[in-house]
């Protein structure tokens, strides 16, 4: 492992238990990563001791700072939520394997809640520099939970080759909502997206959604080699 110390530039309240972090090394500089990578960020524990936590990267690498999209939950995001701008953290990385296949024809990201911290940085690659077709599901129960809603419904008015489609599965809309009501599955995607088999899917979320949703891909035809999964909590 090879921490150093990154300062903490900007936070920024997304909603209620959602905060974006920007960090970038003591020389302004960040580190060299890929869409789709996680770094371990490690900070002092209360008995002194460290603690460290996974997060996937949510800017782009030619961002000037290196984002995540973080929801508050227990011990250690309590303490990042207590962090102001110049406090210090330790990161360490690139890693994982939740990467983009440069030769996918379609690209299709699917969401659950702060899932949308590691397809943040996939979408931008995909839509600005690689120039392919990609669509977005995006599921929360609220739709504040829907982090990085206006950023992507411009990008998709921007660019005709990204669609984006949200779903608020909880009982509370927002007045006028017109998006999906329900949870995104199979048939959702079919009704869209008409044929699945020839597209590739990046799931990115809960154990449960992206397992119950990688499962039922498969077995609707989609080649194994097509579905890749980063899920946690
Ligand atoms: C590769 C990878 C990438 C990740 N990327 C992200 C990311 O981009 N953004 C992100 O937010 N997280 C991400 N995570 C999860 C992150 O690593 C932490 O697990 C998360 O922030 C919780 O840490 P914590 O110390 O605050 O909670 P902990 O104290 O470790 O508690 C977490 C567990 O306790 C339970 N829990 C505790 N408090 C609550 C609560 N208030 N409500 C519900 N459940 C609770 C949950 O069941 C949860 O499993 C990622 C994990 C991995 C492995």
């Amino acid at each position: 492992m090879n921490f150093q110390l990154f300062v903490l530039k900007q936070v920024t309240e997304e909603s209620e238990e959602v905060r974006t972090f920007k960090f970038t090394k003591k020389d302004g500089s960040v580190p060299v990563y890929k869409p789709g990578h996680f770094f371990l960020l490690r900070l002092p524990g209360e008995d002194g001791k460290p603690q460290q936590r996974s997060y996937s990267v949510a800017s782009h690498p030619d961002e000037d700072a290196l984002a995540f999209c973080i929801k508050l939950k227990g011990s250690f995001t309590h303490m990042l939520w207590k962090l102001k701008s110049g406090d210090t953290v330790e990161i360490d990385g690139p890693y994982g394997i939740f990467l983009l296949n440069p030769s996918d024809t379609e690209r299709i990201f699917v969401g659950g809640g702060v899932g949308i911290s590691a397809l943040r940085s996939m979408i931008i690659q995909t839509v600005k520099y690689d120039n392919k077709r990609a669509w977005l599901f995006h599921s929360a129960r609220q739709f504040d939970g829907l982090t990085y809603f206006p950023e992507m419904k411009k990008l998709a008015a921007e660019n005709p080759h990204f669609k984006f489609n949200s779903c608020v599965t909880g009982e509370e809309k927002p007045a006028g909502w017109n998006g999906y009501c329900e949870r995104i599955s199979v048939p959702l995607l079919k009704q869209v997206l008409g044929t699945l088999s020839d597209k590739t899917f990046y799931l990115c979320g809960s154990k449960e959604m992206c397992g119950g949703l990688a499962t039922a891909l498969q077995a609707s035809g989609v080649p194994k080699e097509h579905i890749k999964k980063d899920e946690w909590g």
